[in-house]
């Protein structure tokens, strides 16, 4: 009863994120009501595996009763206190602190947000600032790749190189650019990695040219693509293309809301290269999905050229009320201090030869194209025709098919629009989950091929 009544009154008041309101509306709301370890539980009663961590995010599982007891304990000492006027709290400085550290070399500057898309919107804003006091106004141009996510600001979705953000919200905006993406399975150089990565970067260079170096200011990307159904790049591209940001006098902006946190192996993904962006944007894991914030980390030449800018004594008008929200970074510190002395990172990675184990398992699957995997990121892209790979139908919906199907296997995934499966299971998984959660990928995509219209 009180489940119908829920699902009657989001469908007339709930509007949900990147929906399609209608047919949502038609299929009502599946209502999730408490979460332990890796398991979620539905209205109906369900337990459902979930092997997205949300969305990406709670990378320790639900249930964390320290974390529980950090953000109560501060609620109740201190539940708010502004930023503004050099006024600061205790977990908000020590989270700054904290990051400075552990992030890669040199991104020893933190402005905190409350999530990756305000965390793209501000770095957006800081470089602009950056440029225009530092007597560079002309560097207006920014570039990021085709199939990018970076959020759904008024201005970052621009970025975002994802058609249904742009789609009838007048975006991108004429300074935002895009170059294909370094997507392996799908490259027009073929599958040699050093092919793909001296393709792209020739492309980046090439519309750097076009658009003339004194007038371009930066370009961003995602370690790996998570939003484009977990695109791996090859080793090395990340490094290669921070170079040539470099050499063409841009700024490098690596968006780590995924991958930062572990979810790809290190801390963040940049360290696998040892790259250091200019300046690198962080959420999700950062507070495992427990309370919202997301940060712009900046380096010292980016940070002095905004501090010294035209008149050091003005304030630079970018802030907000909760930039820096002490119960979220007491939370964030809790989820530091989980990763690391809690050993939920270092149990992460002893997942990952299993998720790698059976995903290969897959590869033969008569749906599965292409495997994909970066540590506890999975990736499995769908095809139609192997030999071809050929996508399916769009009128088909093989991603509510996906869905649908995994829902009645209990299971929790990502299905995108082109039929790839997202996996991100959190880093607390156990060896048992681990292996539940590969036999009902495997049972779900069974039942899918059982299905007339996708033979
Ligand atoms: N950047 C990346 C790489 C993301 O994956 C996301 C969210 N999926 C964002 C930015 C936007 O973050 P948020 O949803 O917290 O605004």
């Amino acid at each position: 009863m009180q489940s119908n009544s829920l699902v009657e009154a989001d469908r007339r008041h709930l509007i949900h994120p990147v929906a399609a309101y209608r047919a949502h509306e038609q299929r009502g709301a599946t209502v999730l009501t408490s979460g332990k370890g890796m398991y979620l539980t539905d209205a109906a009663g369900n337990e459902l595996l979930d092997a997205f961590a949300g969305l990406w995010c709670v990378n320790i599982g639900y249930g964390q009763e320290s974390v529980v007891a950090a953000a109560t304990e501060q609620m109740r000492r201190l539940p708010y206190a502004t930023g503004y006027f050099s006024f600061a709290s205790e977990p908000t400085i020590r989270l700054a602190e904290k990051l400075a550290e552990l992030s890669p070399p040199g991104l020893d500057r933190v402005y905190f947000t409350l999530g990756g898309s305000d965390a793209i919107d501000s770095a957006i804003r800081f470089i602009t600032h950056f440029y225009n006091v530092t007597g560079r106004p002309t560097k207006k141009q920014m570039i990021a790749l085709d199939k990018g996510y970076h959020g759904s600001s008024s201005t970052g979705a621009g970025l975002t190189g994802l058609p249904v953000f742009h789609r009838a919200f007048d975006l991108p905006r004429a300074w935002q650019h895009h170059i294909p993406a370094p997507y392996p399975y799908r490259s027009p150089v073929g599958d040699d990695p050093q092919a793909i990565i001296d393709h792209s970067v020739a492309q980046l260079r090439a519309k750097v040219e076009a658009l003339g170096a004194e007038n371009v200011a930066a370009f961003f990307a995602e370690p790996v693509q998570g939003s484009a159904g977990v695109i791996v790049p090859p080793r090395g591209w990340l490094r290669a293309i921070r170079e040539t940001c470099r050499e063409l006098d841009i700024l490098f902006v690596a968006d780590e809301v995924i991958t930062g946190f572990g979810r790809t192996g290190p801390m963040f993904a940049c360290e696998a290269e040892q790259v250091s962006p200019d300046l690198m944007t962080i959420a999700k894991g950062l507070t495992a999905g427990y309370a919202p914030m997301g940060a712009v980390l900046m380096s010292e030449a980016v940070y002095a050229g905004i501090a010294d800018g035209a008149d050091p004594t003005t304030p630079i008008g970018h802030g907000g009320t909760y930039s820096g929200h002490p119960v979220s970074a007491a939370v964030g510190l809790e989820v530091l201090s989980l990763y690391l002395q809690g050993g939920i990172l270092a149990n992460g990675q002893a997942r990952v030869p299993e998720l790698a184990a059976g995903l290969d398992a897959l590869r033969d699957h008569p749906l599965v194209g292409d495997v994909r995997q970066a540590g506890m990121l999975g990736g499995l892209e769908l095809v139609s025709d192997k030999l071809r790979k050929t996508r399916f139908a769009p009128g088909l919906g093989i991603a509510d098919r996906l869905s649908q199907a995994a829902y009645k296997r209990k299971l929790i995934f990502r299905a995108f629009g082109d039929g790839t499966i997202g996996l991100a299971p959190a880093l607390s998984c156990n060896a048992d989950e681990m292996s539940i959660l590969l036999d009902r990928l495997r049972a779900t995509l069974d039942d899918v091929l059982d299905q007339r219209e996708v033979r």
